[in-house]
């Protein structure tokens, strides 16, 4: 169309006729991105995690690791489907300090249990600090070099999640999917400091603790609690010259453990050493987890413990939804800041305080 202003009136001004403005955004992008949102029915994914297939085991895992209340829900109806399928695995809790060499070991031992065991291998973590970090310290693929790329494992990061508990009912989902997919042996990767061993002896059959030698102290500081969840502790780094030092070490640990009454599960934690860089002794710890297990299957405490540990989730489930129930309710988030203020100038006490607040949750019940 002629421009209005190509008259006579502007006589020495032309104005062409504009074209349209292409979009800044490449439009691949936007269609790569919708493909990436793309869901599918429960079903779908159960189908395809039941075959094995990894793309849709991922996916199922990001859903269940997602906050959106859509997410959720689908997530929630796959875990219940997947259900029938899981359970068959051996579930091994590895802890330790940062730099106690946990990806190193694990890198090893998943290597040498595929090779060695036969089976497939879910590496999954419970990192509480993850939400802080904005990304997680532990189960990183990269860390894990030759278990990466070995066709029959399975790695996920920790996922991201507000609180731990948040955070440890995710990887403990997550197993349900693993397990439903195949994976017959689940490593449950976690820092050794803090709740998150509780969380993480919470959902496995068998809890071992990676420790270190050469600070001569390390009885000293190492707390009483996650001796008594010990199932089995293992000194790292016992090469070159640090030998002797983790052999002393172990030893001491052993007298220690005799000083704790004997463990529920009837079979005494062992130590031993080894070295995750070198590969020394991988096999002989793999064997000591076994062993372990077979022990536990036998006296009944291997039932015993998964029954255990379902009554506590399904506890841990009904605190989590009255927690969210509460905070997340609209009237709740209206006024806690007010009353909260109102307990930081002595105005109220605490206790009535947090009566006001959730009689006021109540009364959004009714
Ligand atoms: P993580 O933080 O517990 O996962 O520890 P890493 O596996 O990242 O190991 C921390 C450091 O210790 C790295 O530099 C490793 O190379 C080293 N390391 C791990 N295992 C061994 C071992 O068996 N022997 C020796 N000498 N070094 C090791």
């Amino acid at each position: 169309m002629e421009h209005p202003e190509n008259n006579e009136e502007y006589a020495g001004l032309q104005v062409n006729a504009g074209v349209e403005q292409p979009s800044i955004v490449n439009p691949y992008l936007s269609s790569m991105r919708k493909k990436r949102q793309k869901l599918f029915t429960a079903a779908e994914y159960v189908d395809g995690i039941i075959k094995g297939d990894i793309s849709k085991l991922s996916q199922a895992v990001t859903l269940v690791e997602s906050v959106h209340p859509d997410h959720q829900a689908l997530a929630q109806e796959v875990i219940e489907k997947c259900l029938p399928y899981s359970g068959n695995s051996v579930r091994i809790g590895i802890s330790g300090v940062p730099g106690a060499g946990k990806s190193t070991s694990i890198d090893a031992f998943g290597v040498h249990l595929l090779e060695n065991y036969g089976g497939k291998l879910a590496v999954l973590a419970i990192d509480p600090s993850s939400e802080k970090t904005k990304g997680s310290i532990l189960g990183d693929k990269t860390r894990m070099e030759k278990l990466a790329v070995h066709p029959k494992s399975f790695i996920r990061p920790s996922p991201t999640a507000g609180s731990l508990g948040g955070v440890a009912r995710k990887t403990r989902e997550s197993i349900i999917l693993c397990e439903a997919a195949g994976y017959n042996n689940i490593f449950v990767e976690t820092v050794g400091v803090g709740q998150s061993e509780t969380a993480c002896h919470s959902m496995v059959d068998y809890f071992l603790l990676i420790q270190l030698a050469g600070t001569g102290d390390e009885l000293q500081g190492i707390k009483r609690g996650i001796m008594e969840i010990a199932d089995g502790i293992v000194i790292n780094k016992a090469d070159g010259n640090n030998v002797d030092k983790a052999e002393l070490a172990a030893s001491h640990f052993r007298n220690a453990l005799h000083l704790f009454p004997m463990p529920d599960s009837g079979v005494l934690p062992k130590v031993m050493t080894y070295s995750g860089f070198y590969e020394y002794r991988i096999d002989e710890v793999l064997k000591m987890v076994f062993d372990h297990i077979a022990e536990v299957k036998k006296n009944g405490y291997f039932d015993y413990r998964r029954n255990e540990q379902a009554k506590y989730w399904m506890y841990e489930s009904i605190n989590e939804h009255l927690k969210n129930g509460f905070y997340y309710n609209q009237l709740v988030k209206q006024s806690i800041g007010a009353t909260e203020q109102e307990v930081l100038d002595g105005k109220m006490t605490s206790f009535i305080a947090a009566k006001k607040l959730l009689d006021l949750y109540y009364s959004t019940l009714k």
